[in-house]
């Protein structure tokens, strides 16, 4: 969601003239975008910002700008105006259509600007983004959180939910194709509530003419041009058998889900406010593998949530033995300000908390090698994405499979951008190793 705020960000400044600067010390403006889901990041951002300081004192024409999620806490917005009262612009996730504006005032009227919306208001189409890939794109089929985890700071900081309108998304995905996209991320908060939500108008696609997320996806399915189609994230509470059939019926959704499911315990998901039990969420991965029988499943776990025993946490353990998962991202409970589990008592000491995070990268990382040994000697479709980051020259292409995996072989950089058979020469823990097969 912040990759896609900074392109759109990107693209506006590039409609003023400006160009990207990989030096921060030789460029004009700096915008720090910020992300608050876990506390890591705001220690990041405070670390980066300091560093900022000494170009506006050599350069007093340097522009310094705040936005994202962490601006959207006020005792943020307070840090940043005490400590760091040379920044020129703030402002919030809400009103990210106003930066050009904004900056134009602190430009030529030489002030300092903290605007920061509480609410969502309206949806603003048709903002300009400068794309990472034209092969690739990120679309936001809706913002906002209802769900109200008890450890997220999401909902605070992204409002409501709200649905763009089906035309508007079909129309973007249109245009996106017609200049080289071959494969879209539909994006929001929880894809499946997608329509139920109302627009700034009072809007719902749902009521109107009954278009929930699913229909969405098959809806994209008909566009022409367009090879695959993923999402993220869906809410296991909310994925329902429709969705479940679009992945049987829609050959370009491509056969891979994130679904997170945070733990394993029952008490502690309902602490979380997660709706679901381990038991429901191994029926839907009973489901979605009995439509897809090779579908890639990834999740999201948090260890260390307030109250955790280590029984609670060998259910996690348990789970990840049933699912199998291809890969997750594992986070220890960081305590986000504002949100009910900053106050529950029993916080997990921190050294407990890192050793059942080691424990559980440690299998997740093991599954993971595990599941990709199995594609040894298959032809996978893999869409190239760029020069290989690998170290040993003779890999060259990197790129992904339908279900998401990295796949590193030798091959032409005329390729990137392109969809091509590859076949598999090795399953490592973190990779495949392949060769295009002609
Ligand atoms: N809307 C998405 C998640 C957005 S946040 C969803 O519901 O799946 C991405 C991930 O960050 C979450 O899935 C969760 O695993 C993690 N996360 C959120 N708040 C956290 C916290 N306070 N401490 C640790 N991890 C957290
Ligand atoms: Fe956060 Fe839960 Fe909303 Fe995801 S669904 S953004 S974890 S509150």
């Amino acid at each position: 969601m912040n990759e896609h705020d900074s392109e759109t960000m990107a693209g506006m400044l590039n409609e003023k003239g400006f160009e990207p600067e990989e030096e921060k010390n030789n460029a004009d403006i700096v915008i720090i975008n910020t992300c608050s889901v876990r506390e890591n990041a705001d220690n990041r951002f405070f670390g980066t910002l300091g560093q900022l300081k000494k170009i506006k004192e050599a350069n007093p024409e340097f522009v310094a700008c705040v936005c994202g999620c962490m601006m959207q806490q006020q005792h943020i917005i307070d840090q940043v105006k005490s400590k760091y009262p040379w920044v020129d612009l703030v402002f919030g996730t809400h009103n990210i259509h106003q930066f050009p504006q904004l900056l134009d005032n602190v430009i030529n009227e030489r002030k300092k600007i903290v605007d920061v919306w509480q609410d969502g208001g309206a949806i603003v189409e048709g903002l300009p983004a400068k794309r990472l890939y034209d092969f690739k794109a990120l679309v936001n089929i809706m913002y906002g959180c209802n769900n109200f985890c008890t450890y997220c700071i999401v909902p605070y900081t992204r409002g409501r939910e709200r649905s763009r309108r089906p035309e508007e998304i079909i129309k973007e995905v249109k245009e996106l194709v017609a200049t080289g996209a071959k494969e879209i991320t539909l994006l929001g908060q929880n894809v499946n509530s997608y329509g139920v939500s109302k627009y700034e108008d009072g809007y719902c696609a749902s009521e109107e003419n009954g278009m929930d997320f699913a229909d969405l996806i098959y809806a994209l399915n008909e566009i022409e041009g367009l090879e695959r189609m993923k999402f993220m994230t869906s809410h296991p509470k909310d994925l329902s058998d429709k969705l479940i059939q679009a992945f049987k019926d829609c050959d370009k959704l491509c056969n891979s889900i994130h679904l997170p499911v945070q733990a394993g315990s029952d008490n502690i998901l309902k602490r979380m406010n997660r709706k679901y039990t381990k038991a429901d969420y191994l029926v839907l991965i009973d489901k979605l593998r009995t439509a897809v029988p090779d579908m890639a499943i990834t999740t999201d776990l948090i260890v260390g949530f307030p109250g955790e025993t280590e029984e609670d946490f060998m259910e996690t353990m348990d789970l990840i033995e049933k699912v199998r998962y291809d890969s997750a991202f594992t986070f220890i409970y960081s305590i986000r300000k504002g949100t009910p589990a900053e106050n529950y008592e029993e916080q997990v000491p921190e050294e407990v908390k890192h050793d059942r995070f080691n424990r559980l990268l440690e299998r997740i990382n093991e599954i993971s090698g595990e599941i990709n040994k199995t594609y040894e000697g298959t032809i996978q479709k893999v869409l190239v994405e760029g020069p290989s980051t690998s170290k040993k020259g003779e890999d060259t292409l990197a790129g992904r499979t339908e279900s998401g995996k990295l796949v590193n072989f030798p091959g032409s950089e005329e390729l990137v951008g392109q969809i091509v058979n590859v076949k598999i020469t090795q399953g490592k823990q973190f990779n495949l190793k392949g060769i295009i097969e002609a």
